[in-house]
């Protein structure tokens, strides 16, 4: 740990007593093991320091006493929710102090009235779903896939999920915040409220700012009204483009589905590998996964065919129907542990947004690239929002591996661009993005950003080295 420049053992026996007299003893911990990394794919994630002491404050008193001490020793501090990041951002890139938040995992309270739910920012996607369910009719929608992210990393990282198509990301639900800063203040940000025009926002300045800004304690979110019954639909295509290419005519037949998610056959058989359960269909090269819902069977129905009608005209092979509750779970499941199945052989999982109308065009182009340079890379996902994930693998490649990964990562950061897309649509920047956000966003925005951080955080102690670099 680096209690300042000239941080000495007594400055840092200093630290660890304060942190045990602000959260308690067993609460502060040299024993890092388990904190220390996210799901970032091994071979682009950074180093971790294991210089850190690992702290789980309990309430958001704590928080704020935490981060006046390490604003006054200038000591970095890392963030750390579920530990389901993609870019690198929870990991302690330097010795410092490791925020665990799991700890403040309270529920406070399901408000039928407003339809709004208050929690604090270590319950996670998984809890908050559990006790929205509870109460007949309510729902929370956003459903990035990993159940065990937790709100807070959720609302700073604007997490999106299979449901964005209908029902949007993380920031259309978020109304109210409470915010630690990295001086130790505490801020309320938003409330109950649906509209709120009271200055600049700085609500949705946090929402998205990967812990770099201030630590979320607790959150407001939206509930909405339960969407009723659902049908999953699996329809195979002989090729991605005609599979793509039906989207935007779904999107446009006045059906929303819930989710449109596309995964071309070797993601599937990946997805199967780890859940032991069967897809569906066995053929085709490219699959479209759709949710729809409705009040009652009949409008299922309806709107199955709408789907069905367009899709037949794009060559679909078969439109398969899953209405039952466990079925449409298994159809799910393998589409949510695709990354998984993957993830020992990936380099990185891309998640470039373009228009939705231009998927098509970006992953023939992409595919086409791939085949030039020699790499194999699988594309899934949310194909309804313009966010299809490229995964990048290692397999069968030698030591050339890295050359050919950043020529083909590069040809798809410049693709996105060409096509009016950017390089990261729900993942982030994190660490293992910040050149690429650096060369692809003007200097002016840079220049913003970076006078942002440091208003925010002076001493740049907060997650420092993630998604900007200050001086
Ligand atoms: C299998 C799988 C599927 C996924 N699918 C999706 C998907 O569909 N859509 C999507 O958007 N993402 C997806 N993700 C990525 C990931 O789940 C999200 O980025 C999620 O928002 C991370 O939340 P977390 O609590 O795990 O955060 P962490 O990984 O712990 O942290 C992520 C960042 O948030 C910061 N942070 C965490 N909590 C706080 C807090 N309370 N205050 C301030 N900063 C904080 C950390 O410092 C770090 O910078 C997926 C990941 C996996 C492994």
């Amino acid at each position: 740990m680096n209690a300042g420049n000239e941080a000495g053992g007594e400055r840092l026996d200093e630290v660890v007593s304060r942190l045990k007299s602000i959260a308690g003893s067993r609460y502060v911990s040299s024993e890092s093991e388990g904190y220390l990394y996210d799901e970032t794919p091994v071979l682009i994630r950074p180093e971790a320091s294991e210089k850190v002491v690992v702290v789980r404050p309990e309430n958001t008193e704590q928080v704020s006493e935490i981060m006046k001490l390490a604003n006054e020793f200038r000591i970095p501090v890392f963030v750390r929710g579920g530990g389901t990041g993609l870019s690198g951002g929870a990991i302690p890139t330097s010795p410092g102090i490791l925020l665990s938040m799991e700890r403040m995992n309270r529920i406070i309270e399901i408000d039928e009235e407003n339809l709004m739910a208050v929690c604090e920012a270590g319950v996670t996607l998984r809890q908050l779903i559990n006790a929205v369910e509870r109460i007949p009719g309510l729902s929370f929608p956003p459903h990035p896939g990993d159940e065990s992210a937790q709100i807070g990393g959720l609302v700073v990282n604007n997490a999106g999920g299979a449901r964005a198509v209908k029902y949007g990301v993380m920031r259309n639900y978020v109304v109210g915040l409470e915010v630690v800063l990295p001086t130790g203040g505490i801020l309320n940000l938003g409330g109950k409220l649906i509209k709120n025009a009271t200055g600049y926002d700085l609500l949705h300045l946090v929402i998205g700012s990967e812990g770099t800004l201030c630590v979320v304690t607790k959150a407001i979110l939206r509930l909405i009204p339960e969407p009723g019954l659902t049908y999953t639909l699996v329809i195979p295509f002989d090729n991605h483009e005609s599979a793509i290419r039906s989207v935007p005519e779904i999107l446009k037949s006045g059906v929303t589905p819930l989710t449109i998610e596309y995964m071309d056959i070797e993601s599937i058989k990946a997805g199967e590998r780890v859940t032991g359960k069967r897809w569906p269909y066995r053929g085709g090269k490219a699959h479209l996964m759709i949710i729809v819902d409705g009040r009652d069977e009949d409008e299922l129905i309806q709107k199955s065919e709408i789907i069905e009608g367009i899709t037949k005209k794009f060559g679909a092979l078969d439109v398969l129907v899953g209405s039952g509750r466990k079925e449409q779970r298994d159809i799910l499941e393998i589409r949510s542990l695709i990354y998984e199945g993957l993830k020992d052989e990936t380099i990185e999982v891309l998640d470039v947004s373009v228009p939705p109308a231009e998927i098509a065009e970006f992953v023939s182009r992409c595919q086409r690239e791939a085949e030039r340079i020699g790499i194999e890379v699988l594309h899934f996902g949310h194909a309804g929002d313009g966010n299809v994930h490229q995964q990048i693998m290692k397999s069968g490649l030698g030591e050339e591996w890295e050359d050919m990964y950043l020529r083909f990562k590069d040809f798809a950061f410049r693709m996105a661009k060409e096509l009016g897309g950017c390089i990261t649509g729900e993942h982030g920047i994190g660490v293992v993005k910040k050149k690429d956000m650096e060369n692809s966003m003007p200097e002016k925005m840079m220049e913003l950003m970076k006078s942002i951080k440091r208003v925010f955080d002076p001493n740049n102690i907060l997650n420092p080295g993630k998604v900007i670099d200050v001086d």
